[in-house]
C-alpha cells in the first residue's frame, strides 16, 4: 500500500510544531489537541484523487493522509465507504424544498461512525507498541474500541455513564472490552481514565486527547467530497458531542484544498446539540470562545450527551468561520421525527441523526436554510442500537383472523 505523508504534529492553540510523528502523544504541552500534519506539497505531486477514490478498503483507502506507516499495523474489519442517499420524502416532511441527502454512517463496522476514529487510533496504538487502552464513552466509541482492539490483541478498559444504551454496553463486552457503568457523565468517566493512568499503565484514547482518532474521522470529509464529485454540499448538519467529527471534516476540507482536490468553497457547518445538553450552542449564542460545563445533562440522543468538550473552541471556530451555526433541538420533537422519518423513507436513523434532521426542519422554517441549499445530513449511527417503540399488533392463531382489520 502507499506510504503515509505525515511529517509531524502541531498544537491546535499555540501552533507549536515540534511534536514528532511516530511517537506516542496525548494533549499538547498547552493541554490542547494536537493536529497531525502531512507533506501536502509532495503528495500533491505524487497522488491523484480519483485514483485514490477508486481503491477499495473503505476509509483505509486514504493511507497517504493517515498516520499509520506500516501495512501490518492496519487493523481492518471490512470497512466500506458509506452510502449517501437522496431523501426527497424526508425533505418534504421537514419543509426543505432543495436537495436533501443523508450519509448513513450506520453501515460501518460496529454500526457507527466511531469506527473511523477508533480503527485509525487503535492501528496507531499498535504501531506505537501500546497494549493497554482506556476510554470514556457514551456507547458507540466503546464498542468500536473493543472491536478493533480485540482484533489487534490489545486490552481495553471502558467507562460509560449508567444510562448508556444497554446494547452499547453488551456489544462492547461481547467484543472483548472490559466495561464499567459509572454513576456520572462522560467527563466524569474521563476523569477515571486520567486518574488510573499511572497505576494501570493504560493509554488514554479520549476524544481529541490523543491525535489519531481525529485523523480517522477526517476520512468522513474526504469520502463525502469524492461522493459529491469534489464539489462540497452547501450545508452539512452533524449531531455533535465531543466534536471530533466536525473538526475532522473541516481538517479534511483544508487538506484537500491544499492538495488542489477541491476549491475554496466550504459548506456551512451546522453543529447540532440537544436542548438537554447544549454547552456549545450556549457558548455560540453568547459569543464565547470556550464553552462551560452543562450541568444535569439529559438527552435520549446519548451520543451527543457531552457536558464539556476539550476541543470546544475549535468546533465553535468552525461553525463561525463556515457561516454555519450551533443549534440545540428539542428531545421530544426529535424522537417524534425519528419515527416519522423512518416510516416515510425506510431508513432507520439513530436519534442523533434525527436531531440533525430536526435542526434542518427548524432551519427551513426559520429561514436560515435557503430553499435551494444542497443539504447533507449525517446519520452518525445505526438506529437498531437504541430502544425502539414497539408498535406491532398481536394475532391469535386459535381464532379466525380478521384480515380487514389489519389495514
Ligand atoms: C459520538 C457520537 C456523536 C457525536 O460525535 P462527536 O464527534 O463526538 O461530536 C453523534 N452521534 C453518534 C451516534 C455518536 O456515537
Amino acid at each position: 500500500m502507499p506510504k503515509s505523508y505525515i511529517t509531524h504534529l502541531e498544537c491546535s492553540i499555540t501552533g507549536r510544531a515540534d511534536y514528532k510523528a511516530g511517537a506516542v502523544h496525548g494533549l499538547s504541552k498547552a493541554g490542547r489537541p494536537l493536529l497531525a500534519r502531512y507533506d501536502l506539497d509532495a503528495l500533491k505531486k505524487d497522488a491523484d484523487r480519483d485514483e485514490i477514490w477508486a481503491r477499495s478498503g473503505g476509509f483505509w483507502k486514504w493511507r497517504e493522509l493517515l498516520p499509520v506507516q506500516k501495512d501490518e499495523n492496519v487493523i481492518a474489519l471490512g470497512e466500506a465507504s458509506t452510502p449517501i442517499l437522496p431523501c426527497p420524502k424526508t425533505a418534504v416532511l421537514v419543509g426543505h424544498e432543495g436537495e436533501l441527502m443523508v450519509k448513513d454512517e450506520g453501515r460501518l463496522p460496529t454500526a457507527s461512525f466511531k469506527a473511523r476514529g477508533l480503527g485509525v487510533a487503535v492501528s496507531m496504538a499498535k504501531e506505537l507498541g501500546l497494549t493497554r487502552l482506556a476510554m470514556p464513552t457514551n456507547g458507540n466509541a466503546g464498542s468500536a474500541l473493543a472491536a478493533y482492539a480485540s482484533r489487534a490483541g490489545m486490552e481495553t478498559f471502558i467507562f460509560c455513564p449508567e444510562e448508556t444504551p444497554l446494547i452499547n454496553v453488551t456489544e462492547t463486552s461481547l467484543q472483548g472490552g472490559k466495561i464499567w457503568r459509572v454513576n456520572g457523565m462522560i467527563d466524569d468517566c474521563g476523569k477515571i481514565v486520567a486518574a488510573g493512568k499511572e497505576s494501570m499503565g493504560w493509554f488514554d484514547l479520549s476524544t481529541l486527547k490523543e491525535p489519531y482518532r481525529l485523523e480517522g474521522k477526517k476520512t468522513l470529509g474526504l469520502e463525502l467530497a469524492a461522493q459529491y464529485d469534489w464539489e462540497l454540499p452547501d450545508v452539512i448538519f452533524f449531531p455533535t458531542g465531543g466534536g471530533t467529527a466536525v473538526v475532522g471534516m473541516w481538517k479534511a476540507f483544508n487538506e484537500m484544498e491544499a492538495l488542489g482536490w477541491i476549491g475554496p468553497k466550504r459548506p456551512k457547518m451546522i453543529v447540532v446539540q440537544s436542548s438537554g445538553c447544549a454547552p456549545l450552542a450556549r457558548a455560540y449564542d453568547a459569543g464565547e470562545k470556550h464553552a462551560t460545563r452543562w450541568e444535569n445533562a439529559a438527552t435520549l440522543a446519548s451520543g451527543i450527551r457531552v457536558p464539556q468538550a476539550v476541543g470546544d473552541f475549535i468546533v465553535l471556530d468552525i461553525a463561525r468561520a463556515s457561516g454555519g451555526r450551533v443549534v440545540a433541538v428539542d428531545d421530544d420533537e426529535l424522537m417524534e421525527l425519528w419515527g416519522e422519518s423512518s416510516r416515510l423513507e425506510g431508513m432507520l436513523l439513530c436519534p442523533e441523526g434525527a436531531a440533525a434532521l430536526l435542526a434542518l426542519k427548524n432551519g427551513a422554517h426559520e429561514g436560515w436554510i435557503a430553499p435551494d441549499d444542497k443539504v447533507l445530513v449525517v446519520n452518525s449511527g445505526n438506529g437498531l442500537k437504541y430502544e425502539m417503540p414497539d408498535t406491532a399488533g398481536a394475532l391469535d392463531i386459535l381464532k379466525p383472523i380478521d384480515f380487514e382489520g389489519l389495514t
